[in-house]
């Protein structure tokens, strides 16, 4: 299981707080390649974070099988709710935390934008519903008189700690713990039997 972390980024233009609807029906569109033949998926996937594929704990939102060679694999999706795109993030070009993917058995190679976006003006003006699918967004601001535009859109995949270097990194802490219990007891011993003392 791999987990990135999307991050994006835009040009805003009288415009801050961009940010997904977070509405129930909300999806994240991805393309994908198989992690096993590197086959690109040639559809877009929509993964929702409210629909799972069946009832257990850790159940992910989608399960997919690769065409080429079969492999199964599985996307999960965590928003990261609360830190929106603001104006300050876009002028230096910085990027705004989005969603967690966790993968198994495919990775991602593109975020798609879709509808439902928000974003409101530096005058205060909500829009609720922003249509990214062309990749850029231009209206007018009645209360602010000035137009608004959202274009550029940018995104990264941030690699997060595989599974194995988690395992690793606890496994190595408690060898370390290990050791330094053994250190303090030598430690104790010696100083109860004086330096020089032999072990036997
Ligand atoms: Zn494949």
């Amino acid at each position: 299981m791999v987990k990135y972390k999307v991050l994006f980024t835009a040009d805003l233009q009288n415009l801050t707080n961009l940010k997904p609807s977070y509405d129930p029906t909300f999806a994240y569109y991805f393309k994908m390649k198989c992690g096993n033949c590197g086959e690109p998926a040639s559809n877009v996937i929509s993964v929702h974070p409210n629909v799972k594929v069946d009832d257990s704990k850790n159940s992910p939102n989608l399960e997919m099988k690769c065409k080429f060679c079969e492999r199964v694999g599985s996307v999960t999706v965590t928003p990261i709710c609360g830190k929106p795109l603001t104006q300050a993030l876009s002028v230096f070009r910085e990027s705004a935390p989005l969603v967690q993917v966790d993968c198994k058995g495919f990775d991602p190679v593109e975020f798609v934008f879709r509808s439902s976006w928000k974003a409101k003006s530096i005058a205060g003006t909500k829009f609720e519903d922003i249509d990214l699918s062309d990749g850029d967004f231009d209206e007018y601001d009645e209360k602010g008189e000035c137009p608004v535009s959202i274009n550029n859109l940018g995104v990264t995949f941030e690699v997060m700690m595989s599974e194995m270097r988690e395992k690793r990194l606890a496994w190595d802490k408690s060898m370390l713990e290990r050791q330094r219990s053994h250190s303090a007891r030598l430690k104790a011993w010696k100083k109860e039997h004086g330096r020089s003392s032999s072990y036997y």
